[in-house]
């Protein structure tokens, strides 16, 4: 257990995620725990469909209704549909598959998208969705800890620009408890905000780190960008390069629907050039 108070309890579960319970309601948020330590729950609420959020659910599928984002249910059913996402659909060799994707899935018995407390917040998925109760909000990985962000430079993320409007709709919310889907728990709204600020800050460091790296040199292939980010933040080995593919792509693709880079073919090679000054993620 890591933090507990009356209405709600928080256990660092495996990948220390954050899994809460609301021990009146009887919810769990992103159960992976590893063990049953879900006695009273009869409900259980997903963020997202990556198997570290809810590794736990298969164990209470006879005694609670699971609920997960309507567009996240084939990947919380079957987890394997991440891993094809990662390779252009191809079937991945499990050995090559980053354990957060590993896991076992869990029959999705209705959706939560149209409940009162989900917040829509897209980006880290498309249908990553927060849940906001009893002014306790827990946002799953639509906001980084600052420590993973000090630890890898680049977090996982499919649409850099989607990440950050969530993170700006939801800064004056009526919350006073943070809970983010990793590490941390912040019970000080000040230093919430300044925890969701400085993610703004981190995506257009790491966006405005690949408009440069692109506007160096007079056209580069997509594959030394990410050999680049590779050697730059240390990710070695095929599981995490597979996993920093989605945001670079991310940052690269909503860089070219601004207008700053264009994206173009050569020799069967994406390549990737300067069209215009850079234009700011957060506008
Ligand atoms: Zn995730």
């Amino acid at each position: 257990m890591k933090y507990e108070c009356e209405n709600f309890i928080v256990y660092s579960g495996r990948f220390e995620v954050n899994t809460t319970i609301f021990k009146k309601l009887g919810i769990v948020i992103d159960p992976n725990v590893g063990k049953n330590v879900y006695e009273n729950v009869n409900q259980v609420l997903i963020t997202h469909g990556h198997a570290d959020h809810f590794g736990d659910a298969f164990m209470l599928k006879n005694k609670a209704k699971i609920l997960a984002p309507r567009s996240e249910l084939p990947f919380v059913e079957n987890p394997e549909i991440n891993w094809r996402g990662m390779y252009s659909w191809a079937k991945l060799p499990e050995k090559v598959v980053t354990p957060y994707f590993l896991g076992r899935g869990v029959k999705v018995d209705y959706f939560s998208d149209e409940m009162e407390i989900s917040i829509k917040m897209p980006g880290h998925t498309p249908g990553h969705t927060a849940y906001l109760i009893d002014s306790i909000f827990v946002v799953g990985d639509a906001i980084h800890s600052p420590k993973c962000w000090e630890k890898f430079g680049i977090l996982y993320y499919v649409d850099p620009r989607l990440m950050a409007e969530s993170i700006n709709a939801v800064k004056d919310l009526d919350w006073d408890v943070l809970v983010l889907g990793h590490c941390d728990i912040i019970d000080n709204k000040k230093e919430g905000i300044k925890i969701m600020k400085y993610n703004l800050k981190m995506l257009e460091k790491v966006d405005r780190e690949i408009y440069e790296f692109v506007k160096e040199r007079e056209e580069v292939a997509e594959c030394e960008i990410f050999s680049h980010f590779a050697k730059k933040y240390n990710f070695k080995g095929i599981r995490a390069n597979l996993v920093i593919m989605p945001p670079i792509r991310g940052h690269l693709s909503d860089l070219c629907e601004r207008g700053a880079l264009d994206m173009f073919e050569k020799d069967g090679i994406i390549m990737f050039r300067v069209k215009s000054h850079y234009k700011s993620i957060l506008n």
